[in-house]
């Protein structure tokens, strides 16, 4: 996509998505900074209702940086057992809190690089702690944003932290608050990963995807 067509494509999903809603995806009640860390790294391949449920049993055990890195390493894996993976997660809680307290007083920094630079945090949480926790624009890349930039050609990418370089790059201010919102949406509505709807696709005069796959069919 050139930039009048990035231009374009966020155009046709500002009128055909509903953006930030009541429904849309994010972790909208919990604006704590710390919390909202805790809660990304339980989602690693969790369903939200498991990630809530595991965040909410280890919030009622320790509600500080200072008194969750007290808490033995089993109690943490306990509470956080409905989102998977709980041993290893548990250990990134513990060395995570950890290195927020030893690096930054226990306070979550409000840097991409900084909150990279702590256990357990890749870019996808810094971006939506930035977004989420700290109403900075920026724009997270999960499984629907990535799928639709490589798609699309909007923003292609080997990995999900190219894209989300690339992605950021190119997407217009205007378009920044929400295109998360209308991405994810966008991905689950028409560009969903088994069958994309093409032909009801309002965004397809703009995607690459379609173009090559129109040409080759005829
Ligand atoms: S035309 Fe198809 S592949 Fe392209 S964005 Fe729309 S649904 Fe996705």
């Amino acid at each position: 996509m050139n930039d009048r067509e990035v231009e374009a494509f966020y155009r046709t999903l500002s009128e055909a998505m509903p953006g930030r809603t009541a429904t849309a995806k994010g972790p909208k009640d919990q604006p704590n900074p710390f919390r909202t860390c805790i809660s990304c790294m339980c989602s690693a391949q969790s369903l939200d209702r498991n990630t809530a449920a595991a965040t909410r049993a280890l919030f009622r055990l320790a509600r500080t940086p200072q008194s969750m890195a007290r808490l033995p390493v089993e109690s943490i894996a306990g509470a956080i057992r409905p989102c998977g993976l709980y041993n290893r997660k548990a250990q990134n809680i513990l060395a995570f809190c950890n290195a927020l307290i030893q690096r930054h007083e226990g306070r979550v920094p409000n840097t991409r690089e900084a909150l990279m630079q702590l256990p357990g945090i890749g870019r996808k949480c810094a971006d939506i702690v930035l977004q989420f926790a700290f109403g900075i624009d920026t724009i997270a890349v999960d499984t629907h944003v990535y799928r639709v930039c490589n798609r699309t050609g909007l923003a292609p990418g080997t990995t999900a932290d190219k894209t989300a370089d690339t992605l950021l790059a190119r997407t217009p201010g205007w378009a920044l608050p929400q295109a998360h919102f209308w991405l994810i949406q966008f991905g689950k509505t028409y560009c969903t990963a088994r069958a994309p709807r093409c032909e009801a696709c309002p965004a397809n005069t703009w995607c690459r995807y379609y173009r090559q796959s129109s040409a080759a069919s005829k």
